[in-house]
């Protein structure tokens, strides 16, 4: 039995997230192929030939797939398929865009966003906003699936897998890149944050969340939101956290002025410790908070900057 894990990049350098699915792969278990399609990307195929576990890396390197749209990728991903009883990748933005489309053109049902493997066939996703966890049994020879990467411990460095370059080239008539805007910020990117410090409606405003940015760098955390505070427009919503945000399971998740819906929760839950500050004690978030602080933020923020 083979995997085929379609690597995430960006700007030439391979996406911690990948590794994570790679680990779920091991844990499938058989043959792993990581799937790199992009344009100048001999060094991403370097770093992913470098995860343990990983077999085989496959190359596309070609114009068709340079801002890996996901109609290319899908037919790419579809033309390789039957080499694989499984198909993976992380249940990201981008990989969200393609599997889809790959289960589509392949006529199966797609798994998505894993968060444990049971058996070759038979996996675990969360359901309900997380707050149930089905099992999942699927009788397609090919597997399409998303992994939730908070779900899986990356697999180390230390692999020395052979890489393939593949020839063929997608016929892309469906759609044409244009433009990206790109969010730039010196701080970690959220889903990959070893601290996350996130600031909900309490906030009052987006000014205040400059209160967040001290401690946030005094931490090398990364900022997040609750989607009250982005749809007021405080915080762009790329910062959001939860069920229609980014999931983020932190080493440390420190939630400011967030009650706690089982949306945001939803989105932080499986952070290894949680400090919430708020000032309302009956707030939900003091259910899944390992330290609580009840206190007014506007006292309490510049006092803890002051104290890191
Ligand atoms: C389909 C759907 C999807 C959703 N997806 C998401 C999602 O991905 N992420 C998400 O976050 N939400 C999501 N939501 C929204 C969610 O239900 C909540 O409305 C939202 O999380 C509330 O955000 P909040 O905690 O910042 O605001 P509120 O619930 O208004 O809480 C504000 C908190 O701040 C505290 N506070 C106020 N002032 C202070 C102060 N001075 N000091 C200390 N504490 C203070 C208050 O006591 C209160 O607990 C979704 C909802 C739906 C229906």
């Amino acid at each position: 039995m083979s995997i085929l894990v379609l690597a995430e990049h960006q700007d030439g350098a391979l996406a911690g997230a990948t590794a994570h699915v790679v680990a779920a792969a091991k844990a499938i278990g058989g043959d792993i192929d990581v799937l790199v399609a992009g344009e100048g990307v001999a060094a991403v195929a370097e770093a992913a030939a470098g995860l343990d576990g990983v077999g085989k890396v496959r190359v596309a390197d070609n114009a068709a797939y340079a801002h890996q749209l996901a109609e290319p990728m899908a037919a790419l991903i579809a033309e390789l398929a039957d080499d694989y009883g499984h198909v993976l990748a992380a249940a990201s933005t981008s990989g969200k865009n393609v599997l889809p489309r790959v289960a589509a053109l392949k006529d199966v049902a797609q798994i998505s966003e894993i968060i444990a493997v049971e058996s070759p066939d038979t996996f675990k996703r969360p359901i309900y906003a997380g707050n149930a966890i089905a099992t999942v049994q699927s009788e397609d020879a090919l597997k399409v699936i998303t992994v939730r990467t908070t779900g899986f411990d990356a697999v180390g460095e230390g692999g020395s897998a052979g890489v393939e370059a593949i020839d063929f080239v997608a016929d892309n008539s469906q759609s044409t890149f244009i433009k990206e805007e790109l969010a730039e910020s010196d701080r970690p990117e959220l889903g990959a944050a070893k601290v996350v410090v996130s600031g909900g409606r309490g906030m009052g405003n987006g000014e205040n969340f400059k209160l967040l940015d001290g401690i946030a760098d005094k931490l090398g955390a990364a900022v997040g939101a609750s989607r009250a505070a982005v749809d007021a427009g405080f915080v762009p919503n790329d910062m959001q956290v939860g069920q229609t945000g980014k999931i983020v399971a932190p080493e440390l998740y420190i939630a400011v002025g967030i009650s706690g819906a089982i949306q945001h929760l939803a989105g932080m839950k499986d952070s290894k410790v949680i400090v919430a500050i708020n000032k309302d004690e009956e707030a939900p978030i003091f259910q899944v908070a390992d330290y609580g602080l009840v206190a007014d933020l506007f006292d309490a923020l510049p006092e803890l900057e002051q104290k890191l």
